[in-house]
C-alpha cells in the first residue's frame, strides 16, 4: 500500500475519500487488512503529511480510528476526545486538516456502549469531567423517543443518544465554523456521522448526515469510483 503524497492526496475526491474509507472498515471486519511496512512509511512521511480525511472519535481504547478504517502512516487526521465533544479546539484541528493540509473527508464517529455518552445520561459530575459531559448533555434533553429508563442502564437510550450526539455534532461543524461550511457547501470537503459497534467492529455511516457540495449528496456511495 502506498503512502499518500501531494499528487495522490490532490487527485482524490470527497466523495472517494468517502469511500476508501468505507472499503478500509469492510476489510477490517473481514480480517483482511492490507500489508503496510510502516517503518517505510514513516521514511515516505518523514518531509511531510497529506492524510486525505479527518476523523473525530472517542478516545476509547477500542476506536482507534486508524485501525477500524484500515488506514496506515498519513492518512488520516485522527481527532479523539471523550465522547467525540466538538470544541473550539477540535473546530481549529479541523480546519488545519482541510484548509491547511488539504483533506477531503470529515468523519464523526460515535460509537456504541460509550463511557462518555453513558456518564451524560446519568448527569455524573465529577471534577474537569463535568464540563465535557455537558456537551453531550443537549442529545440528551433532544432524545425524545424513550420514556421509560433514561439511564445508562438502557442501552437502547444509550444508543438513541449516541447516535443523535453524533447527529448534532456535525450540525455544529457546518453551523460553528465558517471555514469548513464553506469548503463543505461548495464540495471541496463532505462530511458524515457514523456509528461504530465495539462488538463487531463495524462503521454504520449515517448517510442522512452527509454532506458534499450546496446540496445534500444524493449517488449512492457505490457510484463513486476510486
Ligand atoms: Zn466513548
Amino acid at each position: 500500500m502506498k503512502t499518500l503524497n501531494k499528487a495522490a492526496q490532490s487527485n482524490i475526491t470527497p466523495a472517494q475519500a468517502y469511500e476508501l474509507l468505507r472499503h478500509g472498515n469492510e476489510r477490517f471486519v473481514d480480517n483482511l487488512r492490507l500489508h503496510r511496512n510502516l517503518l517505510e512509511q514513516v521514511n515516505d512521511t518523514r518531509d511531510g503529511q497529506w492524510p486525505m480525511a479527518a476523523i473525530v472519535s472517542c478516545m476509547d481504547s477500542r476506536t482507534s480510528a486508524e485501525l477500524i478504517f484500515d488506514q496506515g502512516l498519513g492518512d488520516i487526521f485522527s481527532i479523539r476526545l471523550a465522547g467525540a465533544v466538538i470544541s473550539d479546539n477540535v473546530l481549529g484541528s479541523l480546519e488545519y486538516a482541510c484548509k491547511v493540509a488539504g483533506s477531503k473527508f470529515i468523519v464523526v464517529l460515535g460509537h456504541s456502549k460509550c463511557g462518555a455518552i453513558k456518564g451524560a445520561c446519568d448527569m455524573v459530575q465529577m471534577g474537569n469531567l463535568t464540563g465535557l459531559l455537558n456537551k453531550i448533555t443537549p442529545a440528551v434533553f433532544a432524545e425524545k423517543t424513550i420514556t421509560e429508563n433514561r439511564t445508562s442502564s438502557n442501552p437502547a437510550f444509550v444508543d438513541a443518544v449516541t447516535h443523535l450526539h453524533t447527529e448534532r455534532s456535525v450540525q455544529a461543524i457546518l453551523e460553528q465554523s465558517h471555514i469548513l461550511r464553506e469548503m463543505i457547501l461548495n464540495g471541496e470537503v463532505g462530511i458524515i456521522g457514523a456509528m461504530y459497534d465495539v462488538e463487531t467492529g463495524v462503521v454504520t455511516f449515517q448517510e442522512e448526515t452527509l454532506v458534499i457540495g450546496s446540496e445534500k449528496f444524493n449517488t449512492t456511495p457505490e457510484a463513486a469510483t476510486v
